[in-house]
């Protein structure tokens, strides 16, 4: 796949400095075309609601630098906020299973008198 020069570079000599507002997707990757893209560093205040934020795709690790609008990192956040809940979810669900699962091994360990009171 060909791929011009690393948007960060274009971030840093400016040349990506027009957001085109409601245009951009943000928290979308455009290495693994996946929407994980999170601002983790404010770098500047470019403007009146113009940051320099670097860029992280949790998916693929991709870091960049970008110039982004305040409603455009609201929108960003707002999108991570609905995944991390949803992740969240997610890995509530994974622990209960494991906690059942520990539960069903110690019980079944239990039945199976493997569990000895010394080793507790
Ligand atoms: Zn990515």
């Amino acid at each position: 796949m060909k791929r011009g020069p690393p948007s960060f570079l274009a971030g840093m000599t400016g040349e990506e400095r027009t957001p085109t507002p409601g245009t951009s997707n943000v928290e979308m990757c455009p290495d693994c075309g996946k929407p994980f893209v999170v601002p983790t560093t404010l770098l500047d205040v470019i403007d009146e609601g113009l940051y320099l934020v670097i860029l992280h795709c949790r998916n693929c690790d991709r870091l960049a630098v970008g110039i982004h609008e305040d409603a455009e990192l609201e929108q960003v956040e707002r999108a991570c906020d609905r995944a991390t809940a949803q992740m969240e979810a997610f890995a509530e669900v994974l622990e209960l299973a494991q906690f059942i699962e520990d539960i069903d091994t110690f019980s079944r360990a239990l039945r199976a008198d493997l569990v000895l009171p010394e080793d507790f």
